[in-house]
C-alpha cells in the first residue's frame, strides 16, 4: 500500500485520506502506535508533520519521525522477531528495567540532565510568548505552604488575572488530559491560592492554574493546549514546542548511547552470579 505519511492535507485525494485513516486506526492498536491514540484530539500534535519537511531541517525531521513512531533501536526494539530467553534486553546503563525507548528517554539516569534541559526549553518558549502577549511573568517563584514550598514553573499576571503554569513532558500511556488535570489540582489547593493572592494582590477567583502537557513523543493534551491558546499563545508557537520536545527526546536517546555511566544492579539481582 503506497500512502504518503507527510505532505499537506490539501494535496491529498479522498482515497489517500481514507487510506491514511485506515492506517491510523491500525497504528493506535499496535504496541508502537498506542501512545499516539490521542493525536486526533488536536491537530497541534501533527501540524509539523502536515506542514512537511520544508520548515524543519531534513535530519531533524527524520529524527522527529523516528521518535514519534517509536522506532529508536533500543535493546528491546532490535530483539524483536528473534528474541531468545537468553537475550539480555535490560538497560545498558545498569537499570533494573528493560531498555525501551520510553525508559531511555523518560526514566534512565543517563538522560536526567537532558530531561531537565528539555523541560526548561519548553518553559522559556512559553514565557517568551506570554511576554509578547503583555503578561508579566515570573519563573519558578517560591510559594510557601504548610506542606512545603511550591515552585510552579511560571506565574503570569495580566491586569487583575494571575495564571499559574507548570510544564510537564509525560508518558503517553495514560490519558494526557488526566495528566493535565492532576497537575492543575496539585497547585489549586486553597492555601496555595491564598498565598498567590497575597503576593500578587488579586481576587482569589482571578487566580487560575493550568499546565503545558505534552507526551515525550509530541502528543498534546487537548485541554492543556486549549488553555494556552486562550491565554493568547498561537498555534504556531505551540507547534514549535511539539518539535522542541521531539528534538529533546531524540537528544536524550543520542546522549544515552554516547554515555558510559552505569549503575550497579542490586545485589539481590546479582545473587547466584559468580
Ligand atoms: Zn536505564
Amino acid at each position: 500500500m503506497c500512502v504518503p505519511i507527510v505532505g499537506s492535507a490539501r494535496d491529498r485525494s479522498d482515497h489517500q485520506d481514507q487510506e491514511i485513516q485506515l492506517l491510523a486506526r491500525h497504528a493506535v492498536h499496535s504496541v508502537d502506535g498506542r501512545e499516539l491514540r490521542e493525536c486526533h484530539r488536536t491537530n497541534l500534535s501533527t501540524l509539523w508533520v502536515d506542514s512537511g519537511a520544508h520548515k524543519i531541517p531534513g535530519r531533524d525531521f527524520v529524527q522527529h519521525v523516528h521518535t514519534r513512531i517509536n522506532c529508536l533501536p533500543t535493546a528491546v526494539r532490535v530483539s524483536r522477531g528473534a528474541r531468545r530467553s537468553t537475550r539480555d534486553v535490560r538497560c545498558r546503563a545498569g537499570c533494573q528495567e528493560t531498555e525501551t525507548a520510553a525508559h531511555v528517554v523518560q526514566n534512565c539516569h543517563r538522560t536526567h540532565g537532558g530531561r531537565v534541559k528539555r523541560h526548561d526549553a519548553v518553559c522559556r518558549v512559553i514565557a517568551a510568548g506570554l511576554r509578547r502577549g503583555g503578561y508579566r511573568e515570573e519563573e519558578e517563584p517560591v510559594v510557601p505552604t504548610r506542606e512545603g514550598n511550591r515552585k510552579p514553573d511560571l506565574v503570569c499576571q495580566k491586569d487583575e488575572f494571575v495564571k499559574v503554569i507548570d510544564a510537564q513532558i509525560v508518558s503517553g500511556v495514560g490519558s494526557l488530559n488526566e495528566a493535565h488535570k492532576r497537575k492543575c489540582q496539585y497547585y489549586s489547593r486553597n492555601e496555595d491560592i491564598t498565598k498567590l493572592v497575597e503576593k500578587y494582590a488579586v481576587e482569589p477567583r482571578n487566580v487560575e492554574f493550568t499546565s503545558c502537557t505534552i507526551s515525550w513523543r509530541g502528543v498534546w493534551s487537548s485541554r492543556s493546549q486549549g488553555d494556552l491558546l486562550l491565554m493568547g499563545l498561537t498555534k504556531n508557537l505551540l507547534s514549535t514546542l511539539t518539535t522542541r520536545v521531539l528534538q529533546g527526546s531524540h537528544t536524550n536517546w543520542s546522549r544515552f548511547n554516547k554515555s558510559t555511566s552505569t549503575i550497579h544492579r542490586s545485589a539481590a539481582e546479582r545473587e547466584g552470579v559468580g
